[in-house]
């Protein structure tokens, strides 16, 4: 049934137009999305967008002949993946239900740096664009799990599939990571011995971790984390600005 889907194959123009009429009309349906900067996003949006390539790419396909559910959420947790998708199959029936998680941070901090944001192999220009080739990624995914029962966007089948629907070339994204923002504007990476300021007293320790803040590990002789050495730390989750290279 969802063989219909894999013999789609839309022309790049087509792919283009149909993406700029997604785009325009989330904007105008929207109330939290007033152009292609994305400053707040809900599970609502989420839903939106999809309806929106339901209706302009599938002909309604997934409201009218799918039977499996799918969920929409937001997650400020997610460091790599702009986006994901869960399958649950119901052993039973068969039945394929999806939970479509987007990484919103990506998004906020889509302006944090300059570069160049290729999102699946494509230029974006905006956030709004770098998140509807997110969720194209994603419903590439749905297809492949609704079809075959699983889903990898390193193997050949995804790539087709992505490839045929959307004209993707890649499986990546090079939307800005925390990694990467703590790195360019604040020239701290992962290992790097740091000083901050906590309660008024300097600390000196190295960067165990960089995620929205950085985690510090500061030796202390009570502290609860052990190294292979044996010596003893606490643990400090620092905002990225008061760091200072030590
Ligand atoms: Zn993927």
């Amino acid at each position: 049934m969802s063989d219909i889907l894999l013999g789609i194959k839309v022309d790049e123009n087509t792919v283009c137009r149909k993406r700029l009429e997604i785009y325009r009309r989330t904007i105008e349906r929207s109330p939290r999305i007033n152009n292609g900067k994305i400053t707040s996003l809900s599970p609502l949006d989420l839903k939106l967008i999809f309806d929106l390539y339901d209706e302009i790419f599938f002909n309604h396909w997934f409201n009218k002949k799918c039977s499996s559910r799918i969920e929409f959420s937001i997650s400020k947790r997610m460091t790599r993946s702009a986006g994901m998708v869960k399958c649950s199959i119901n052993k039973r029936s068969g039945e394929k239900n999806f939970i479509l998680q987007i990484g919103v941070n990506f998004f906020f901090n889509y302006d944090e740096l300059e570069s160049e944001k290729n999102v699946c192999g494509i230029k974006t220009g905006d956030s709004l664009e770098g998140l509807l080739l997110v969720f194209e990624h994603e419903i590439c995914h749905i297809i492949e799990f609704i079809s075959y029962g699983k889903s990898s966007c390193r193997g050949k089948r995804y790539k087709t599939i992505a490839r045929n629907l959307f004209s993707h070339v890649s499986s990546y994204h090079q939307l800005p990571t925390y990694r990467q923002i703590a790195g360019t504007k604040h020239g701290v990476s992962v290992g790097d011995c740091v000083v901050f300021h906590h309660r008024g007293r300097q600390k000196t320790g190295f960067v165990n971790a960089i995620n929205k803040r950085a985690t510090v590990m500061v030796r202390h002789e009570e502290g609860q984390y052990i190294d292979s050495k044996n010596n003893r730390y606490v643990k400090f989750y620092v905002p990225l600005g008061i760091l200072e290279k030590a």
